[in-house]
């Protein structure tokens, strides 16, 4: 009987679930279906909950190294004036600064890991289905027909997950009604309102949503711009339509620049295509559970719960899951209980988030006339239970507390 754990997608909660069950000793391989890493989306805010992680996996130096460093998002009105100012990290409260880096780069570093550690990974590997599960094993396949017996198959295979399709046949993603659109283009493109204009800046319309800028590369040289819509959901083809027509993301980018400012305008005059993003956002409705009833199954980062992007937690909530369901294993408790207790602390930490997404959603998208657009926010962002959890803490607490 095989005692790997089998692990499905190597997005970044595959590979950082894989390195960390390597720490606790159990082996373990992933299965990819692409031929080669992702090299998708850009750039991606990582906060001090993740880096602490990552830094834990000995590859925070690393991404200091490539990515650009900030403690604070803006929140400005047309006129300029300071309205908010959003925490993203900062070394004296929580050790570390907030960072912006390639996911490219980070899943290279990612995979140096492997490299170093033996971890097996198999690209061009795209699995099927479970073909069955016991007490101790689970059988499943690939899409070529091969099958294979593990102890855990564990599904990171994101929103669109087949593997949760094993325990939830019947269940879509939903879409919230909002996308976004981003593109990348130089710095030296803007002309800012003064030299030390502070960034990443969301400058907030009432009537026309947001305009968000947000510095990347190492020196900053480079700025994610980006707007978000309401919209109603496509079919299948229809978003493949949307996807393919980067003119319309680019000339949604550049409408009412104007109202923007100078900056707005200047950054939207040249937009490359192919660094242009477009991203509805699907979220995973609430699942009763995130494992099958022998528990040889069991799901973790987007495809338990993907997050939008609002408030940059996709990747930071995926590598706590993997994490603190790692040591949980490793100490050997991997009970219905325990993963009772993962899912739960986790879910809970979701539902949060959630909820933060829907208040910067509120400041990033066109007002509807005397709606439930009510400013509830006054009382700021503090974001300590965010970015202040120990994740490995929390498991060790559990463990010797039940
Ligand atoms: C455009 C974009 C921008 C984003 N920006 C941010 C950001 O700024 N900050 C942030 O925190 N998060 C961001 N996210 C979200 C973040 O990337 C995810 O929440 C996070 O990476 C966790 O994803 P995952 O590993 O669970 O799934 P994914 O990244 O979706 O990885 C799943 C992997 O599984 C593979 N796979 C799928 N099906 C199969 C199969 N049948 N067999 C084998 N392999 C399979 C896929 O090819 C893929 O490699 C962004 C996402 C997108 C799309």
């Amino acid at each position: 009987m095989s005692k790997e754990v089998s692990i499905i997608g190597a997005g970044i909660a595959g590979l950082t679930l894989a390195i960390s069950l390597h720490t606790q000793g159990i082996p373990c391989a992933v299965y990819e279906t692409r031929p080669e890493p992702q090299n998708i989306g850009g750039a991606v805010m990582l906060s001090p909950n993740s880096l602490k992680l990552f830094d834990d996996m000995g590859i925070y130096d690393g991404l200091k190294r490539l990515g650009y460093s900030f403690d604070s998002l803006y929140f400005r009105d047309l006129a300029g004036s300071l309205k908010e100012t959003y925490p993203f990290g900062s070394v004296e409260r929580h050790g570390y600064s907030g960072l912006r880096v390639y996911r490219f780069e980070l899943i290279d570093l990612l995979l140096e890991k492997f490299n170093a550690n033996n971890i097996p990974i198999h690209f061009n590997h795209k699995f099927s289905h479970v073909v069955s599960e016991s007490e101790d094993t689970v059988t499943w396949q690939l899409v070529d027909g091969t099958t294979k017996t593990s102890s855990l198959l564990i599904g990171s295979d994101g929103i669109h997950s087949r593997v949760r399709k094993y325990m939830y046949p019947d269940l879509s993603p939903k879409f919230t009604g909002i996308a976004g659109i981003t593109a990348a283009v130089p710095t030296a493109n803007l002309k800012l309102p003064c030299p030390d204009y502070k960034m990443p800046v969301t400058i907030m319309s009432p009537s026309h949503g947001a305009f968000v800028i947000a510095p990347q590369k190492q020196d900053g040289s480079e700025v994610l711009i980006g707007k978000q819509m309401r919209m109603a959901e496509l079919s299948r083809e229809g978003w493949e339509k949307f996807y393919a027509d980067k003119d319309a993301a680019t000339a949604f980018l550049r409408e009412n620049a104007e109202v923007f400012g100078d900056i707005a305008v200047t950054a939207t005059e040249d937009i490359p295509h192919e660094h242009t993003n477009i991203w509805p956002f699907y979220v995973i409705p609430e699942l009763d559970s995130w494992s099958s009833d022998n528990r040889r199954v069991l799901l973790v980062g987007d495809s338990a719960h993907a997050v939008p992007p609002s408030s940059g937690q996709g990747i930071s909530q995926a590598v706590e899951d993997v994490v603190m369901l790692a040591i949980l294993l490793g100490k050997g408790r991997g009970e219905k209980k325990d993963l009772g207790w993962w899912q739960s602390f986790r879910q809970n930490r979701i539902e949060q988030i959630l909820l933060l997404n829907a208040r910067i959603d509120r400041r990033r998208l066109p007002k509807i006339n005397g709606s439930e657009e009510q400013d509830d926010d006054e009382q700021g962002f503090d974001l300590d239970w965010l970015y202040g959890i120990d994740a490995v803490t929390e498991v060790e607490k559990y463990v010797s507390g039940s």
